[in-house]
Order: C-alpha cells, then sequence, then structure tokens
C-alpha cells in the first residue's frame, strides 16, 4: 500500500470522519486506484503498463471518470480499478469498500466478519468475502506460507455464459450449476477453527476460466513457492502445483473430503 493511502486512511480517526472522507464518489475512486495499482496503471488483460484515459470527448456521455484503454494494440481492454477483482461483480458502492477496508485496517488482529457486517451494513457471508477480497488487495507483497489450501469458487453477480464448463463431477455434488465469475481463491491454513478466530493470510483472483494457465497465473502471484499446497484433485489445479514444494490433493469425486490433515476446507468456505 502506498503512503498515499495511509496518509488518506490514517486522517481518518473515528466513524464520522470516515462518512466524510468516502461522501464524494471521486475520492473513493482515487484512494481505490491507488489500492490496487500501488506502482502505477496496469491492464487486468494483459499486464501492459501503458494505458489512456476514456474522455468524455472520445465516447460522447457514456464515458465515466475512472475508465482507461489499454495500449497494448493487440488487448485494447477498456477497464477501470475494479475489474477483474472481487470488487467488479458486487453492486455494491466503492464507498461500502472502502468503509470495510478501514475498518480492516483499524485492527491490527483483524476484524471478523460479523463485526464488518454490523459496521457496513452488509450480511455476514457477503462480510466475510469483502473480508478476503481487501485483504487480498492490500497485502500484494506479501505470499502466502505454510499450509495454503487453494479451489475455485464464484462470485455472485450475473452469470457469465463464457465462463467456460464447470468442473466434472461438481453438479452432482451439490454446488451451484449457474455460471458466474469463477475466481481461484488461496488460503492460509488458519492455526485454529474456532469461529471468530483470525484467519491467515488470503487472497482471491478472478480468472477468465478453470484452466491451468490461470491457475498457474493465480498461484505463482500468491503463494510462495515454499509452501505445502491443499487442494483438491482437479487436474489444472494438480499440474500447477507442481512448481510448490509439496501438493496433496483430495478426491472429491469419491467422496473424500478430508483425510486427515490433507484437506481444504478453509478455501472452500468462502464460497
Ligand atoms: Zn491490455
Amino acid at each position: 500500500m502506498t503512503a498515499e493511502i495511509r496518509e488518506i486512511l490514517g486522517q481518518i480517526a473515528t466513524v464520522q470522519d470516515m462518512v466524510i472522507a468516502f461522501e464524494d464518489e471521486g475520492r473513493c475512486r482515487r484512494v481505490l486506484e491507488a489500492v490496487v495499482w500501488p506502482s502505477g496503471r496496469i491492464c487486468p488483460g494483459c499486464g501492459y503498463r501503458r494505458s489512456t484515459m476514456i474522455t468524455g470527448r472520445d465516447k460522447g456521455k457514456t464515458a465515466r471518470p475512472g475508465l482507461y484503454q489499454c495500449s497494448n494494440g493487440a488487448c485494447r481492454l477498456q477497464f477501470t480499478a475494479t475489474t477483474r477483482t472481487p470488487l467488479h461483480s458486487t453492486k455494491l458502492p466503492l464507498r461500502v469498500w472502502l468503509t470495510g477496508l478501514w475498518y480492516i485496517l483499524q485492527s491490527d488482529k483483524g476484524v471478523s466478519s460479523m463485526r464488518l457486517a454490523e459496521a457496513i451494513g452488509v450480511s455476514q457471508p457477503t462480510a466475510w468475502r469483502m473480508g478476503h477480497a481487501l485483504r487480498l488487495m492490500v497485502g500484494l507483497d506479501r505470499q502466502l506460507e505454510g499450509v495454503v489450501e487453494f479451489d475455485e469458487f464464484y462470485f455472485g453477480g450475473k452469470p457469465r455464459r463464457d465462463a467456460g464448463p464447470p468442473k466434472a463431477g461438481r453438479g452432482q455434488k451439490g454446488r451451484p450449476k449457474t455460471l458466474k465469475t469463477p475466481a481461484l481463491c488461496v488460503v492460509e491454513r488458519p492455526l485454529t477453527k474456532a469461529i471468530g478466530a483470525v484467519a491467515g493470510g488470503a487472497g482471491a483472483s478472478v480468472v477468465a476460466n478453470l484452466s491451468e494457465s490461470e491457475a498457474e497465473r493465480v498461484l505463482t502471484h500468491a503463494v510462495d513457492p515454499s509452501a505445502h499446497l491443499m487442494s483438491d484433485e482437479w487436474r489444472a489445479f494438480v499440474e500447477a502445483g507442481d512448481a510448490f514444494a509439496a501438493h496433496e490433493t483430495v478426491h472429491h469425486s469419491s467422496g473424500e473430503y478430508a483425510r486427515g490433515q490433507v484437506h481444504a476446507n478453509s478455501a472452500e468456505g468462502i464460497q
């Protein structure tokens, strides 16, 4: 996180300060851009570092502040700070996300999803997902270590028809069949499973599809090579996991969800 963001958030001492600080949507957007792009704007489609702001003159009345276009001729993606992040598929205003971020940064020991839900007026499952997404966004400098579980899940929002087929066998296991925005999440195994316990580091990344290349992209970014990975047996995950010190799988298709220490229940809890 940049010094600028620390300064803005550091000036907010009370809930009242926060309401005033995040009243202005333009300011919210600038804060969020600094959180998402601490070292300058990056195209979420191809990683290109050059892009142009789309102004009202280019786009007529449809242009909105914070819309950019990738300068890579092969990409030309139009994006905002939330494109392809967990924030994108929610209908929550930026103000709500930033308020959640403030609550999370206020507490050294982490804030429970119950408290977060109460503070920002969303349901507890929503607060839980928001907490993980926000911790990922502000903690990108740290790769996850130790026992790290990973799994796929789906963010809410409009079903995407181009999301690719669901994983084989999952439809019969009570998983939702609706194709929503797919994402991969990685979670450090917490030291205790008690309700309200502070979780280890976690990350989630929206992916174009559940392919091996996407799994690899997320894992190499978020997980330290020394980590001990835990996941289900999906082939792409198995192959992507070969790059890490150890990788164990559980076999959901044969009805197995946990085998002693080998399980991915923390990551699955994000769904
Ligand atoms: Zn691009």
